[in-house]
């Protein structure tokens, strides 16, 4: 017989049916058992009657074993019915039960929220974690969102375009994940913090419109609302102004936040130099909500510009505050290319700001190779290390290379403010412990002496 969804039950009422799917909840009680069954579309609660043969089956099953149950679907006497919740009113009488396969105890409850478990068993056992509700909406959100952004983007001529994983290392403010090179003993490449570059030299191809759900790699120490890992909504395009790539961005934004069902508080987004919203708010991210806005789930959105380009490292040298691929403001063009008041340079890098969080930055790009050549000159590098770094975006810049402009959006940045989670473990389905392990499977972990020899490598001081 096939098998029927457990959300489709309350169309079979009198029906013989199959379901399929995990033991929720079970209870015993002698004579009678009840099974509360999930599948992947929810949950219904099954009643082996006395007298019923599967009543040994029953007996013996435990929470998570995964089953087939046929049975026949029954109206709930009234004074059993709960109103509000999914089959509240219906319930299956079991005829039959084939143990699909058995289950260990949990190690954890997985019918609650799972917020207060110790955070390192959740993830030695993320399989059974992601069973819970909780997870598996946000994880299905984040699917939807993606899709939605897809959606969007399609229908504006965008191309999804992969860049590679293995790459050379980029300056994104971050450190590097680095892999040893076999063929190259000695030699590393450097995992991307972002595919900022790539994605430039795809416009210099002619792409026009490129996007791709990019998953980068920063070897930061971890916060709740970092990871080693996260996936960003990465855009390019060509020949738009600043103007015009911030209206196709908003619109993209909502067309999101709006499919998924919540609401924007104004329309179009407000738009804040960064001068007056340290002045205003003390701070280049904030909330617009008011108290009212926050009890309605209400999103307030904001763009952030015109920020400063330089500003001073620990070490007093100047380097870049955002991104040193961008453009400078039209008017500090000139200050740029000589080096001159350089404090004083803003540049056309551009945050969105949600709920008080930055769920994006982008800019508009230097697109010749003397602008960027200037960015790199201010920051203390000399003409030899430029060409060494930067060698190859200087010669596409000098290739007939289109105006450009691009931003990216943290997925999971995104998921948080949507969900109201705390951490980025809770919207990514394998993320890494906060001691920077990973999920299930226990990495970093040793290489074999052979593996170090083929690729040149001597590990002299074992850590713990
Ligand atoms: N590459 C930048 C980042 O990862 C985003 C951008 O400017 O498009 O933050």
């Amino acid at each position: 017989m096939q098998r029927t969804y457990i959300k489709d039950l309350k169309d079979c009422v009198g029906k013989e049916i199959v379901i399929k799917g995990w033991v929720n909840v079970r209870r015993d009680q002698g004579k009678m058992v009840f099974m509360d069954m999930r599948d992947v579309s929810g949950i219904v609660q099954c009643v082996v009657l006395p007298n019923n043969p599967a009543i040994e089956t029953a007996k013996e099953t435990r929470t998570e074993w995964v089953l087939a149950i046929s049975g026949i679907v029954n109206k709930r006497p009234d004074k059993n019915i709960k109103a509000g919740v999914l089959n509240g009113d219906i319930e299956i009488e079991i005829k039959n039960i084939e143990v699909l396969n058995k289950a260990e105890t949990p190690p954890f409850d997985l019918t609650e929220d799972g917020l207060n478990i110790n955070e390192e068993v959740r993830m030695k056992y993320r399989h059974l974690d992601l069973r819970r509700e909780r997870l598996q909406k946000n994880i299905r959100l984040r699917s939807k969102l993606v899709d939605l952004a897809r959606q969007f983007l399609f229908k504006n001529g965008f191309t999804e375009i992969e860049t590679p994983y293995l790459s050379k290392t980029t300056p994104e403010g971050s450190r590097d994940f680095v892999v040893p090179s076999r063929m190259y003993p000695g030699k590393f490449f450097a995992l991307p913090q972002s595919p900022q570059q790539y994605k430039q030299l795809l416009m210099v191809a002619g792409f026009e419109r490129y996007f791709q759900m990019a998953r980068c790699f920063r070897d930061e120490d971890l916060r709740a609302d970092r990871g080693f890992e996260h996936t960003q909504i990465d855009i390019e395009t060509s020949f738009l102004s600043q103007e015009e790539f911030m209206k196709l961005d908003e619109a993209m934004i909502t067309s999101i936040i709006e499919g998924l069902g919540y609401s924007v508080k104004e329309k179009p987004f407000p738009i804040f130099t960064y001068k007056e919203a340290m002045e205003k708010f003390g701070a280049d991210k904030f909330d617009l909500r008011t108290e009212e806005d926050k009890k309605n789930g209400i999103l307030a959105l904001a763009w952030v510009k015109d920020f400063p380009f330089f500003e001073k490292d620990s070490e007093k040298n100047w380097t870049f505050t955002h991104n040193p691929f961008s453009h400078a403001k039209p008017e500090h063009v000139e200050w740029l290319l000589k080096g001159e008041n350089i404090d004083k340079i803003l540049t056309s890098q551009y945050d969105m700001v949600c709920n008080g969080l930055e769920i994006g930055g982008g800019s508009i790009r230097a697109h010749k190779p003397e602008m960027l050549k200037a960015v790199f000159r201010i920051m203390g590098y000399s003409d030899e290390q430029i060409e060494a770094d930067f060698g190859h975006m200087l010669q596409a810049l000098a290739s007939g290379a289109p105006p450009h402009g691009g931003i990216a959006h943290g997925v999971e940045r995104l998921l948080m403010v949507l969900t109201q989670e705390q951490y980025l473990r809770e919207v990514q389905a394998f993320p890494q412990t906060s001691s920077g392990r990973t999920s299930i499977m226990d990495a970093p972990s040793d290489l074999t002496q052979k593996q170090l020899r083929e690729l040149g490598l001597e590990i002299k001081k074992k850590a713990k």
